[in-house]
């Protein structure tokens, strides 16, 4: 009965890595993965992850009993105070709903199924470009995906006039995906103040803001500077979602460990809509999975754990910003063609370096290196061993 099943195509990101396996040229180097990886190379354990998972497994009086729909409880307050901060009057008056999910992606989807069924607008404006899951997650949640101009590719920079033109003829009360920071594909962000005349012009027009944090602590390697924006929203009273993940910051990828939080206007409303987010949870995966969430609350919750955890972040981030100086200077240094400056500008793990699919298919065919045809590179899978090899591939397809 299954015979004709048509094969689905590869995803276009993990699919970068699907070549990459089959390259057998000792040189090879991927670039197209959405993970951390160390100087040598190889993925990152956390040290404070290790130690938090010890101190679980040392706890005699563990058990492995069902979470409750919306997840662990801890874990839930814990990272609403992650993202909006510890003095958040939001949080303090109960307006927010946090729900444990698996992952960002997890998140989006609760999210975008809840607004579905009970949001009056089902609307959901996402930059263009934007990360490939997002029109694929609104679309089957049962929201009608739209775009607003992000990315300006002359200048590789943000297309300001373009997003506020767009958001501001969107039907009013639409929904607007936003990255909190770093965004992906591009590492081009608002800066404070353009994120506080977005803030105006989506108020004034009653968008309401989904905040997409996929990166906290990871773009900057402050967790609060890289939450301003959605702090900015939330501190006029108004409502918003956000979705979070704790694969990148905690390196926790492979665990699916995220929160969805919902800020409501009033703490009645926010209980409602959590009643409602466990009927969308429940018959989709019952619970989410307990020990991804075990592991954040007990870092987020211990003081020196904590301190430690923003210590490997801040080093993690710190090494994707030096790759970027260093790939600069080596272009600088061969005089390759064209302004490359956009490289220490962007921000996050990923460069849009602007290189054309022509230009990607000869570096991966001439030198081995793999990346996604929009000419996104991940900084974190570079290193100083590895840089030179790049900048020559680089040099090589402009001026070849
Ligand atoms: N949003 C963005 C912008 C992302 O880049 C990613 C990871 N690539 C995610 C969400 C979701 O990741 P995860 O489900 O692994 O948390």
């Amino acid at each position: 009965v299954f015979s004709n099943v048509v094969r689905a195509p590869e995803d276009p990101i993990l699919g970068v890595t699907v070549a990459y396996n089959k390259d057998q040229s000792p040189n090879k180097l991927n670039l197209g993965v959405g993970a951390y990886r160390t100087e040598q190379g190889k993925p990152l354990l956390l040290n404070v992850v290790k130690r938090a998972e010890q101190m679980l497994v040392n706890d005699q009086s563990r058990i492995k009993e069902y979470l409750p729909i919306v997840g662990l409880a801890d874990f839930n307050k814990l990272s609403a105070k992650l993202i909006f901060g510890a003095d958040s009057p939001a949080i303090q008056e109960n307006r927010v709903t946090t729900v444990q999910c698996l992952s960002g992606t997890g998140s989006l989807r609760v999210g975008g199924e809840f607004l579905a069924r009970h949001y009056h607008e089902r609307t959901v404006y996402i930059p263009q470009p934007t990360w490939g899951n997002h029109p694929k997650i609104f679309t089957l949640a049962g929201l009608s995906v739209k775009t607003y101009r992000y990315y300006n590719p002359e200048t590789r920079g943000l297309d300001f006039e373009g997003m506020l033109e767009d958001l501001g003829s969107a039907p009013s009360g639409a929904i607007v995906l936003l990255h909190a920071c770093a965004h992906n594909p591009t590492g081009v962000d608002p800066t404070i103040e353009q994120w506080e005349q977005i803030r105006q012009l989506m108020r004034s027009k009653s968008l309401l803001p989904f905040f997409d944090s996929a990166y906290q602590g990871f773009a900057s390697g402050s967790l609060d500077a890289d939450a301003q924006s959605v702090r900015i929203f939330v501190a006029d009273g108004g409502e918003c979602l956000a979705a979070q993940s704790y694969a990148k910051n905690m390196g926790l990828y492979g665990e699916r460990v995220g929160a969805l939080s919902i800020v409501c206007k009033t703490a009645d409303a926010a209980s409602k809509v959590e009643s409602q987010l466990k009927l969308v949870i429940r018959p989709m995966y019952s619970s989410p999975p307990l020990h991804g969430a075990s592991i954040v609350a007990a870092i987020l919750k211990d003081s020196d754990l904590y301190n430690e955890w923003t210590l490997e972040l801040k080093a993690m981030a710190d090494r994707i910003i030096s790759m970027r100086q260093e790939l600069f200077d080596a272009l600088q240094a061969k005089g390759t063609p064209g302004d490359w400056s956009h490289i220490v500008k962007q921000i996050g793990m990923f460069t849009f370096t602007g290189l054309n699919s022509e230009q990607v298919t000869f570096m991966t065919n001439e030198y081995h290196i793999y990346m996604t045809f929009d000419g996104r590179i991940s900084m974190a899978g570079l290193s100083s061993r590895t840089v030179p090899h790049l900048a020559d591939a680089i040099h090589a397809a402009v001026t070849g």
